[in-house]
């Protein structure tokens, strides 16, 4: 053995400063009571984020995130509830949100639901349910958070942008969807409307962007993997050959939200393990 080597220094690591990459930021987040939201709003709080956690129903587990978030994070939190399909329900909630926390930051419109039917049995009620809730709520609640960033402008001391917005979208804003005619339109829908939005505030220095989640295990589609014939069918459609977890979404959520990603604007990041590669092409076509 070489002694020389054995009586090496150990490396001494710096001390490295912890990270809060959204310290002081104030944000919201729509649907937060369940599923993705509820990972986005915990890792918002993680990264030092103050938050929102929006609910239409579900108000024990809002309050009980809130709880969660307020003990294990350090932050500050409140519940909230408003049907985001809802103008003068989302018009009260940012009132809400401006009056506790003085402003707005970070906009993740993620409240979001199927009602799904063949297209000839398709109800209008099917069809209006899931386009008011998925695209018009996510236009509702993106007005009402621009107002603020226009109006507030760049706080230098908390972020370089004035504002950013993130739009829970899916990989079925460009997958069709056969028997789920409604959802894939409202999906379609929130790129463009993500898109434009983008391409208008810019120039305020606010970054709207879409999450695009392949199949994340969450309460919206239990039937893909609750059983293991399910599972392994889901499979067929994910070349990474995992389900996706709600943490998977809400670190880059947090990430894609603080200014590390200050120059990601008007584009979709697709969260998927793969499911947009056309994975049914894997073995030649
Ligand atoms: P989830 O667990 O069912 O959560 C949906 C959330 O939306 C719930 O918190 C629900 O609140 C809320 N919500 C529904 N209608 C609302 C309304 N009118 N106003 C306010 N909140 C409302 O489903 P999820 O999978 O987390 O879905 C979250 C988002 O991710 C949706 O936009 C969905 O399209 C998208 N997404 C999910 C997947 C996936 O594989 N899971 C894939 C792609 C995209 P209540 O419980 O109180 O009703």
């Amino acid at each position: 053995m070489n002694e020389e080597n054995t009586n090496l220094p150990n490396v001494v690591m710096p001390v490295c400063p912890e990270v809060k990459m959204l310290k002081g930021q104030k944000a919201l987040i729509t649907g937060a009571n369940s599923g993705i939201g509820k990972g986005v709003a915990i890792e918002l709080a993680k990264a030092g984020a103050d938050v929102v956690v929006n609910y239409r129903g579900g108000e024990q587990a809002a309050i009980e995130l809130v709880e969660q978030i307020k003990t294990n994070c350090g932050v500050n939190a409140f519940a909230y509830q408003a049907d985001v399909s809802n103008e003068n329900d989302v018009k009260a909630m940012f009132e809400k949100m401006i009056n506790e926390f003085g402003t707005i930051d970070i906009l993740v419109n993620n409240a979001g639901l199927q009602k799904d039917a063949p297209i000839d049995e398709m109800t209008l009620e099917q069809w209006n349910t899931v386009i008011n809730v998925n695209l018009t709520g996510q236009f509702l609640c993106a007005r009402e958070a621009i107002k603020e960033f226009k109006r507030r402008g760049v706080r230098e001391e908390i972020s370089v942008a004035a504002g950013k917005i993130i739009h829970i979208s899916s990989v079925h804003e460009v997958i069709p969807w056969a028997g789920h005619a409604n959802y894939a339109a409202s999906k379609g829908g929130v790129m463009l409307l993500m898109k434009s939005i983008a391409q208008e505030v810019a120039p305020f220095r606010i970054r709207v962007n879409n999450i695009s989640p392949g199949a994340i295990r969450t309460p919206i589609n239990t039937d893909a993997w609750r059983t293991p014939a399910a599972y392994n069918d889901l499979m067929k459609l994910i070349p990474y050959k995992r389900i996706g977890e709600v943490e998977d979404i809400g670190r880059a959520a947090a990430w894609l939200a603080s200014d590390y990603a200050d120059y990601i604007n008007g584009t979709s990041i697709y969260i998927d393990g793969g499911m947009t590669l056309y994975p049914g092409f894997a073995t030649g076509g």
